[in-house]
């Protein structure tokens, strides 16, 4: 039997519904930016397998460091215990995050760092003595799917079975430089009626919003409102972080730098799950306290796991590297001669372009999960191209390290496609 067939025995996929999707591609291999499926087709990996893999898959310089690690110390218990690839890397991700970015605490994936971040936020008040319990999100956000994470979270597809049991969450539009007095308008009545704890967004690119990128300046204004009223702001960086905007962190590009930041994804290059929430100082002091009740009383089995530390120290050090540096400012510039080429298409109707994140808006409806998503997907990989269309938007997230050749691969697959539909 294929992994196929025995896979369908016992799985339950994520983000399927198996009636529907009955098949899984099996994939037997992986190196730097190409799938190898178990029938050995081949296919470029143009969304680096959901933005983890950013120096390629099975990146020989992290793999061996993580190899060494192993010999030395696999796991162990982060509460009480510390070790060396967690300090290390401590001390290399302050050094890369915003300034004022102080304080590292480990989970093991996106959705928890973002629980993490609305608990520091709302402890924080808590602490204070204040009862604050609202918090403030962005419309069409995606935050993971645990509770926290889903209430912040605005698309119904994945959260609507448990609307009556989320957070107390008031949502508000996403800026487009148009709207920026309304949503400060909106503000101002949200704050009126409501205790609000924290606001939480994606800065500049709103990943499962199909890479909507919003007017920096309106988000610049919500969070300085923010700060004036003392709302913890929460940026979740866990798909935006570590270069994919052109900056090492979307944050960078903000005057206004968030009091908390939520990491994942690219953070460990895609080798092993692992997350990271931090913090200013001042969110810190709010917990540092005689009276034990105050501490944050939240803690994950795998917390800094050794292995998954190195992993992210040995991406810092690529991420960090000129060759790295150098292939992003090559990619960005090639996605800038795509967009200009692809951008008067008929079926086009729009393109945009944060750092590497490269997206086009086609003028053709089409739903979330419907067929012509489905066919434009299986036109893709049937020619050797994996991206993920989402809604009626393509777009390519890849790895630093795609050659040239992959990535006119990926541009001319995405031009015939746009014959077929
Ligand atoms: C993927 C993602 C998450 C959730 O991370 P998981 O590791 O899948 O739980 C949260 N926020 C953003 C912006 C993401 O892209």
């Amino acid at each position: 039997m294929t992994l196929k067939e025995r896979d369908k025995k016992h799985l339950w996929h994520p983000l399927t519904q198996h009636k529907l999707h009955p098949e899984a591609i099996a994939i037997k291999k992986a190196k730097d930016c190409v799938l190898i499926d178990e029938e050995g087709h081949e296919y470029i990996d143009a969304i680096a397998s959901w933005y983890t893999c950013m120096y390629g898959h099975c990146n020989d310089y992290i793999t061996n460091r993580v190899y060494k690690q192993m010999q030395q110390l696999d796991q162990v218990v982060f509460s009480g215990f510390t070790h060396e690839p967690a300090v290390e890397l401590s001390e290399k991700l302050i050094e890369i995050l915003p300034q004022n970015q102080e304080k590292l605490f480990f989970s093991d994936n996106g959705s928890s760092s973002v629980e993490i971040g609305i608990k520091m936020a709302l402890q924080y008040h808590f602490n204070k003595g204040e009862t604050r319990q609202t918090l403030i999100a962005f419309e069409d956000g995606f935050h993971g799917d645990t509770f926290g994470a889903m209430s912040v979270s605005g698309l119904s597809v994945y959260n609507g079975p448990f609307e009556e049991l989320l957070l107390d969450v008031k949502r508000i539009p996403t800026p487009n430089g148009e709207n920026n007095g309304d949503i400060i308008a909106q503000l101002e009545h949200i704050i009126a009626n409501n205790k609000v704890a924290g606001f939480v967004y994606e800065p500049l690119v709103q990943g499962a919003a199909a890479m909507k990128m919003h007017d920096k300046n309106g988000l610049e204004l919500i969070l300085s409102f923010c700060k004036k009223h003392q709302i913890i702001t929460v940026a979740d960086e866990v798909m935006t972080g570590f270069g994919k905007t052109g900056t090492y962190f979307a944050s960078d590009q903000l005057d206004i730098k968030p009091d908390i930041m939520c990491l994942s994804k690219a953070l460990t290059a895609g080798l092993l799950p692992m997350a990271i929430t931090s913090c200013s100082l001042e969110i810190y002091n709010a917990f540092y306290s005689d009276d034990i009740a105050k501490g944050l009383f939240h803690g994950h089995t795998y917390s800094a796991n050794p292995l998954a530390c190195t992993a992210a120290i040995a991406g810092i050090e690529l991420l960090t590297s000129k060759e790295i540096q150098n292939n992003i400012s090559t990619i960005i510039a090639y996605h800038k001669a795509f967009g200009e080429r692809i951008k008067n298409h008929n079926k086009v109707s729009s393109v945009r372009q944060t750092g590497i994140i490269f997206a086009l808006d086609l003028n053709i409806k089409m739903e979330r999960y419907g067929n012509l998503r489905d066919k434009l997907f299986k036109f893709f990989m049937n020619h050797g191209v994996f991206l993920r269309p989402l809604g009626s938007t393509i777009y390519i997230l890849a790895p630093y390290t795609i050659s040239k050749p992959q990535l006119d691969k990926i541009y001319s697959t995405i031009e015939s496609a746009l014959e077929i539909i």
